[in-house]
């Protein structure tokens, strides 16, 4: 219960709150719209016309075009974006013709906003959109979030951010030189019991931190995510990623070096490419110590810490809903929330409200770091100093 309302007061809301929360924003906004406007009677009609296309563009819905209509888009990303409050799905990029029909018609998607690859730059002309959100294999994610701050959107851009360090410089420079904002689609940092492991990591409520343990795994995959070209590595790279979030933001601190194993491959025909499994160990300073593991043939979701006064978790820790948290003094309880939907109107916002995301291309770029110092270490067998 305490819990709770620790997390109201943060302004992080449960299905039922967040509806609530919405429409007080509304009324709020009317109150506001409506005092403007009285305001504005005594300005000169150029500045009037100014202050009210201003609020307009406040109050607009920012229209987002999702490049990539895989099972992510279409199974998470196109139904949460109907309940978004801040941007709505304005358009859609793909290569496959077949499925333009299906998606114009089910999102209500004018012809104007549909866009293949090949035509994707022209996107730049189409003042509907304003938000790209490229939801690719990993390795295209580079060449995507550039061309589009080349065509003058803010950018979205699915984990892991990119395959290479070198990727994400890439990308976090072409945003700048556009003037236009980046971010990575990290929905757990918008999600109430991963919000309250940050909150009792990093505030120390059972003391110092002295280990935490994270896994992250899934029991079968197909298609590019065993092609390492397309996915830049196995496991690590798709699932993997969550455990160095998590142990990231539940201590709220950078690790310093890591050291890795590869796991067996009990089927080396479907992990020709890449790893089947892997475990590592990220070192904090204070010796804190992180033990991690992921793989592609066996289903795991933790994120636990223990501390010098007690120990606090979430199993699973990563899934869109159903996620389950208990400490040594009792549940993480919170209702379950459409993460997707808050992380889309929270960079929505940020936009409107000109302020920066709490998941920058700069906290994928670290990850991107962390996940190659993971495999360097991996390869040789040694530690590895993440610089
Ligand atoms: P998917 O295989 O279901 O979809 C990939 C899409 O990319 C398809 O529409 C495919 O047609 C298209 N594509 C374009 N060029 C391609 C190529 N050369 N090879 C293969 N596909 C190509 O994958 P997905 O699960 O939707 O994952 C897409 C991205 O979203 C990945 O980066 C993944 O890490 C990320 N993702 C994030 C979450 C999350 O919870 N944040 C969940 C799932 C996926």
């Amino acid at each position: 219960m305490e819990n709770k309302q620790i997390f109201s007061g943060r302004g992080l809301y449960s299905r039922r709150k967040f509806v609530a929360h919405v429409s007080y924003i509304g009324i709020g906004g009317l109150t506001f719209s409506g005092l403007s406007a009285f305001a504005s009677c005594g300005l000169p009609n150029n500045q009037q016309a100014e202050a009210q296309s201003a609020e307009q563009k406040a109050k607009k819905k920012l229209g987002i075009a999702l490049v990539g209509l895989g099972g992510y888009s279409s199974g998470q990303l196109a139904p949460a974006l109907q309940e978004t409050q801040h941007c709505y799905l304005a358009g859609i990029v793909t290569g496959t013709p077949d499925k333009i029909d299906k998606w114009k018609k089910k999102y209500d998607i004018p012809e104007k906003n549909v866009y293949s690859y090949e035509s994707f730059d022209s996107i730049k002309d189409n003042p509907n959109i304003d938000i790209v959100y490229v939801v690719l294999p990993n390795a295209m994610h580079a060449e995507y979030t550039i061309r589009a701050a080349k065509a003058g959107k803010h950018v979205i851009c699915e984990k892991p951010m990119a395959i290479t360090v070198e990727d994400c410089d890439r990308m976090i420079a072409a945003c700048k030189e556009a003037g236009k904002m980046l971010s990575i689609g990290y929905r757990l940092h918008f999600e109430p019991h991963n919000k309250e492991m940050m909150r009792l990591g990093q505030e120390h409520v059972f003391g110092e931190i002295l280990r935490l343990k994270a896994e992250n795994g899934m029991s079968s995959v197909k298609g590019w995510r065993l092609d390492k070209e397309l996915a830049g590595g196995g496991p690590l790279m798709d699932v993997g990623i969550y455990c160095v979030q998590g142990v990231r933001y539940t201590t709220g601190m950078e690790p310093i070096a890591v050291k890795a194993k590869e796991g067996p491959k009990t089927d080396p025909d479907t992990f020709k490419e890449v790893e089947e499994s892997l475990i590592w160990q990220l070192e904090f300073p204070g010796n804190i110590i992180a033990e991690c593991k992921t793989s592609y043939s066996e289903y795991l979701n933790l994120l636990r810490a223990e501390a010098r006064n007690g120990w606090f978790e979430l199993s699973p820790a990563y899934p869109y809903r159903g996620i389950k948290g208990d400490t040594s003094k009792g549940k993480i309880d919170f209702e379950q929330v459409n993460q997707h939907a808050l992380q889309m109107d929270d960079f929505a916002l940020a936009i409107k409200e000109n302020r920066s995301t709490p998941v920058p291309g700069e906290m994928g770029r670290q990850d991107v770091k962390i996940l190659q110092a993971i495999y360097k270490a991996m390869e040789t067998g040694q530690r590895v100093e993440i610089i």
